[in-house]
């Protein structure tokens, strides 16, 4: 099973095959030779809104990493907006319970729109892609502040490579796959010619 914590940092992938299947066939996953937002080189560019496009796919995702919490007594989602907020619409429909999605307010993570958590609620924090882990850290130091408590940490994709730490809670995803990016000049890809391109920006080079 693909805990999102034992990434070796060598740049394998582990997840399902089927899991896996259907990031590549939504385009969710592609392979090639990108240039990042970073500037930096990859043969891997991961979009998960090309797969969440697709609500029954989303549906099986979602229940997927809901089944990741079997044994987790969860009585409410929260994701960080906007990546979060579909995949907590998905677990919490899988696991019953309401879903809520937190947003940055003058750059603090808040609830709005009338959301709101009960003291003691048991809150699973999910999101789409973790790399550093930066907004779910967020979402968990509020869900603390409101009084409730955060009972784990679901991903879509873990491309942390295991290097992040909520505290000492679950963290699952259901694909582990770290980032191998290179500096241009130390590109293995751009060494062997081949093309690039800058996913989101039309043309290639
Ligand atoms: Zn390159």
């Amino acid at each position: 099973m693909c805990t999102g914590s034992g990434g070796t940092g060598t740049g394998a992938q582990s997840g399902p095959p089927e899991i896996m299947k259907i990031f590549k066939e939504t385009g969710a996953l592609r392979q090639g030779h990108f240039v990042l937002t970073s500037g930096k080189h990859s043969a891997q560019y991961m979009q998960c809104a090309q797969v969440l496009q697709y609500p029954w796919l989303a549906a099986q995702l979602g229940q997927a990493l809901a089944r990741r919490f079997a044994g987790v007594e969860v009585e409410a989602v929260v994701g960080p907006a906007l990546g979060g907020i579909l995949v907590a619409h998905e677990v919490g429909r899988a696991l019953g319970v309401r879903a809520l999605f937190a947003e940055r307010q003058e750059g603090e993570m808040t609830l709005r729109r009338g959301f709101a958590l009960q003291p003691g609620e048991k809150v699973l924090v999910v999101e789409d892609v973790i790399t550093t882990g930066g907004s779910v850290q967020e979402v968990l130091a509020m869900v603390k502040a409101l009084g409730a408590e955060p009972v784990g940490v679901g991903v879509l994709v873990d491309r942390s490579g295991g290097r992040v730490d909520f505290g000492g809670l679950p963290l699952h995803s259901l694909l582990s796959m770290p980032i191998a990016a290179f500096p241009p000049e130390e590109c293995p890809l751009c060494a062997q010619g081949l093309p690039w391109e800058k996913p989101g920006s039309r043309g290639k080079a």
